[in-house]
């Protein structure tokens, strides 16, 4: 699947590609999908320091909205085995219970599998795949230089939450504040009908569980916090993510268990003018309030994919557009959430008034999992829940 070093040096040193893509997550596989969608010829060059398949550490959970991004690529079919979540159980820090069908199922599917499908696809369609582990960027006046071997007239930097495209063109690193440390492992699913459960924790807030029944007898369990938060505990982090896990869903034993960054939409950085385009997680669009971000990568990398061959300008400047047409909004409405709900109390009141109204419950779902905004009746609703026990602000 991989082109060979030789290979790729010799295409490299012989032309520069229309597009490189560093990173080949769902954000970089969707770039390169896209730019290939909207011009065929396109030559696009798709680097990764890994072989694939490998693995990420992710709940592994495809929300609707992410289904909605493969469909615009016309890669759907990679979930074609895989079996759709419809019920969503929340747990609200005080204990407070809803237990729902969701309008569209999620999926769970291992990154594993997820990633090297969509990888798959792109090179079918076109891309050269190559392993390489980007270091250098310089941007010159007509293309950009990777590591001064590779030249691409726009360059898109997807390669995660610890980008080092982002760095190179100057943007600022992820402060602690906004970011999150979760810890992922695999585990056999628990006994009944599938669902996503979601155990919000009670101590050390805004921090929560999960267990991610796949439908095919597995799930996929973690639990995640704030950074800092986590710094501030006497007990080394691994020791301490674990514990936690182990508290919040005692029944599970999980193997595999890998922790990593995730860098959330409260702090991300404004896309520069030029020819480095930044998506997914190098760009922080990671939801605040609930960890998602496959939707958003994909969402990202079909816009940056879009606007670095659509001939439209400054390509940064295009896609900078784009994905403030796409995002900006629902961004800033669960920048505003994810803080009013820093007090747990909050979020009790939010869970209660989901458990009372199924338009609320899908209000939460789609800011939560898609690009929902905070609607009035939304606000309405978790108002009155703290009218009805004031006792949750204190909280
Ligand atoms: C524990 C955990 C649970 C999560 N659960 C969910 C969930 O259930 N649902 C959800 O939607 N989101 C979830 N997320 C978030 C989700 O995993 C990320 O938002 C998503 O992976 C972002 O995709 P991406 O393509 O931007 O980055 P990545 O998936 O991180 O891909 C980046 C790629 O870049 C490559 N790369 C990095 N540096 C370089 C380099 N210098 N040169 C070449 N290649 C490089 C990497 O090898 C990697 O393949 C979770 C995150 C964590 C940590």
């Amino acid at each position: 699947m991989h082109s060979t070093r030789q290979d790729l040096y010799q295409k490299g040193s012989a032309c520069v590609w229309d597009v490189v893509v560093v990173g080949a997550g769902p954000a970089g596989s969707a770039a390169a999908l896209s730019a290939l969608q909207q011009c065929p010829n396109a030559r696009v060059l798709l680097l990764d320091r890994h072989d694939f398949p490998r693995d990420k550490s992710c709940g592994d959970g495809i929300a609707p909205h992410a289904v909605d991004e493969l469909v615009r690529l016309r890669v759907e079919a990679v979930l074609a085995d895989r079996v759709p979540i419809w019920r969503l159980t929340l747990h609200s820090p005080a204990g407070i219970r809803v237990s729902r069908l969701m309008r569209r199922p999620d999926h769970v599917v291992p990154r594993e599998v997820f990633d090297a499908r969509l990888v798959d696809e792109a090179v079918r369609r076109g891309a050269v795949l190559a392993r390489h582990t980007v270091r250098r960027l310089s941007v010159h006046p007509d293309h950009v230089a990777l590591d001064g071997e590779i030249a691409g007239r726009v360059v898109i930097g997807a390669d995660g939450a610890t980008s080092v495209t982002r760095r190179m063109i100057g943007l600022s690193r992820q402060p602690a504040p906004c970011t999150a440390v979760a810890v992922r492992g695999y585990t056999a699913a628990p006994p009944g009908k599938p669902e996503q459960l979601i155990v919000l924790a009670g101590e050390d807030w805004p921090a929560y569980a999960w267990s991610f029944a796949d439908g095919l007898g597995g799930a996929n369990v973690g639990f995640g916090m704030l950074l800092p938060t986590l710094r501030a505990q006497p007990a080394g982090g691994r020791a301490v993510l674990h514990g936690r896990l182990a508290a919040l869903l005692p029944d599970v034993r999980p193997e595999r268990l890998v922790s990593h960054h995730l860098p959330l939409s409260t702090s991300r950085p404004r896309q520069p003018n030029g020819r480095v385009l930044i998506a997914g997680d190098a760009m922080s669009l990671i939801n605040p309030l609930t960890g998602e971000g496959i939707y958003y990568a994909l969402a990202s990398g079909r816009l940056a994919g879009r606007a670095a061959v659509g001939g439209l300008g400054d390509p940064g400047a295009a896609y900078r557009t784009a994905l403030r047409r796409e995002l900006g909004r629902h961004l800033r409405h669960t920048t505003a959430l994810a803080r009013v709900t820093s007090r747990p109390g909050v979020v009790d009141a939010g869970v209660a008034a989901a458990a009372r109204s199924r338009p609320v419950f899908d209000a939460l779902v789609e800011v939560g999992l898609g690009r929902g905004l905070v609607t009035r009746p939304l606000a309405v609703a978790m108002v009155r829940e703290i009218v009805r026990c004031p006792a949750t602000l204190g909280r």
